[in-house]
């Protein structure tokens, strides 16, 4: 049995592996380019995947494929059809991810909403700033609206948390959700209603064709002109040059992003607004949670290969092949 991990990884893992089974890790930080990574995927039969697509020539380069981890939530980077007719089951990291994820997405609430990465900046530059009761004034958090765009694990945790800022909680979602409803006194609302009434906007909706663009110049428009826009899911959900000319225009008050839509590139716009606070993708980067998924990522693909179907299967279809 070979193993193939398309980054370094966080965590003992040598417990976890039969006898004879052997782990190929990309040795650098980065990421390998195409052909290494096809070269690398020539005789492995399991792979855990971090990020970059895994298209059709790279599951072409895998005879022996057999399954994906994804190290993460999100499986939009891997052509999950092609591999469904190949019989290669992807599998996915759903429930490891959602309390870093969650934090991250609070932080990010807190930190636009306090400018807290703008005081860092003015601090550190040593201009001496004078007392002033107009110095870094922020949006105060308590008795507003959170409105959540998704309602799954990282939505609910998000929501978890708010009743400890004191915040209201709205929720829009391709399905109700009586039972988070009741446990965080939250309301249903139309994707609309949510933007026209919400203080703080925040996405935790999977991409798909049909989240794609989900929020753009129309949706924007209607959010409230004081209002933040949080988005710790993914870039593409949102239109970027929409959400840049929002920002601009000032028809919303500021961003916390940790999503791009052409990730890793983040557009000079962006960089270059005080009131957007920026985060390179790291919603899952703790100690703890890298540990936990680097676990139950070895332990599923072993699973797989040892003929066990795994919890968490993206393309349940390969079971029908
Ligand atoms: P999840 O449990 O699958 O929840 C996703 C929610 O979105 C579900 O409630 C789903 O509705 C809803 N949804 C799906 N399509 C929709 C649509 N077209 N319109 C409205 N609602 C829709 O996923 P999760 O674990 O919360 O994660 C959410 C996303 O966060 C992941 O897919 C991933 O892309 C991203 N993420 C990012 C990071 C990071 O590092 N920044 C880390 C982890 C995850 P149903 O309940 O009806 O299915």
């Amino acid at each position: 049995m070979k193993i193939f991990f398309s980054h370094q990884f966080q965590g003992q893992i040598g417990d976890l592996l039969p006898s004879g089974c052997e782990v190929v890790a990309n040795p650098h930080e980065n990421s390998l380019s195409p052909d290494e990574i096809r070269t690398a995927l020539a005789d492995v039969d399991g792979a855990v995947w971090a990020f970059g697509p895994m298209d059709q020539t790279m599951i072409d380069a895998a005879p022996k494929l057999k399954v994906i981890c994804c190290y993460g939530a999100g499986s939009d980077h891997i052509d999950i059809p092609y591999a469904t007719k190949k019989g290669i089951v992807v599998a996915n990291l759903p429930d490891e991810v959602t309390e870093s994820t969650a934090e991250l997405a609070w932080a990010l609430i807190l930190a636009t909403a306090r400018r807290i990465p703008e005081a860092d900046r003015l601090v550190r530059s040593r201009e001496r700033f004078q007392p002033s009761l107009f110095l870094m004034r922020g949006t105060h958090l308590a008795g507003k609206q959170l409105g959540l765009v998704g309602m799954g694990r990282i939505g609910a945790a998000v929501a978890a948390k708010a009743e400890a800022f004191h915040m209201h909680v709205a929720y829009y979602s391709r399905t109700r959700k009586p039972s988070y409803e009741k446990a965080y006194s939250m309301q249903p609302m139309s994707l609309e209603e949510l933007l026209k009434t919400s203080d703080v906007v925040s996405i935790h909706v999977p991409l798909t064709e049909k989240t794609r663009h989900l929020i753009g110049s129309n949706e924007l428009a209607k959010m409230k002109k004081d209002a933040l826009f949080i988005n710790t899911a993914r870039g593409p959900v949102v239109d970027e040059e929409a959400l840049i000319d929002a920002l601009q225009n000032k028809s919303i008050r500021g961003a916390g992003l940790d999503v791009y839509e052409y990730e890793p590139a983040v557009p000079e716009a962006l960089r270059n607004m005080e009131q957007v606070v920026l985060t390179p993708h790291i919603g899952t980067a703790t100690h703890e949670t890298r540990s936990y998924m680097t676990r139950t990522a070895v332990s599923m693909v072993v699973s797989v290969l040892e003929g066990k179907r795994p919890e968490h299967v993206v393309n349940p279809d390969v079971y029908l092949v």
